[in-house]
């Protein structure tokens, strides 16, 4: 069964007000797959609500609209969306990937989340679930600030390791999160990474 939609107001009114000294990121977008602006907007939305919760600010930069921007010297926590026309390479793992995300860790490794658009269209379409190219993308973020499998995922919310019907009826209620522990751990990594020469 399946819950009638109402995200859209019940996001509205579940952002939460930041404090003056909260950390923010800035993501540049690189849009491959020419997504429709309004999902652009509403995956905006979906993840400043999910990261105003664990009070982080999160910035964006249209790189199609924005060239300059996207040619400066990347700042600290300012790190890649490619949105990817492509189908992710076949993993063999009986699930869906919708996204994968490079930490920048390795030497010559930039920093960039990488969302699957056809898996998240495809997923989105199968479970009516409006709000799914924005929740894979905060769960990237999630990897990008939290590592890999093992050390980022959790059994329940937004960093579940795999989203079964209750994660998409969570999206869609806009119940999905980072888990408080989660979020502390997430606001260290920005301020270690602030702090690093
Ligand atoms: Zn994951």
């Amino acid at each position: 069964m399946r819950f009638p939609k109402c995200a859209g107001l019940i996001v509205a009114l579940a952002i939460p007000a930041l404090s003056a000294d909260h950390p923010s990121m800035t993501i540049r977008i690189l849009d491959q797959a020419h997504v429709p602006s309004g999902r652009i907007q509403k995956m905006e939305r979906y993840v400043e609500t999910t990261l105003a919760a664990v009070e982080i600010e999160v910035k964006w930069i249209e790189c199609s609209s924005n060239i300059e921007a996207c040619k400066a010297v990347r700042g600290r926590n300012e790190f890649w969306l490619r949105i990817l026309a492509q189908n992710p390479p076949d993993l063999n793992t009986g699930t869906e990937l919708l996204g994968l995300t490079q930490r920048g860790e390795a030497a010559g490794e930039i920093p960039c989340v990488n969302i699957f658009y056809p898996m998240v269209e495809r997923t989105a379409k199968k479970l009516h679930a409006e709000e799914v190219l924005g929740a894979a993308l905060a769960h990237e973020i999630g990897h990008m600030y939290l590592g890999n499998n093992r050390e980022a995922h959790s059994l329940n919310g937004i960093m579940s390791g795999v989203w079964v019907e209750r994660e998409f009826e969570e999206m869609d209620l806009g119940t999905l999160q980072f888990t408080r522990e989660q979020g502390e751990r997430i606001r260290a990594a920005m301020a270690a990474s602030n702090r690093r020469d």
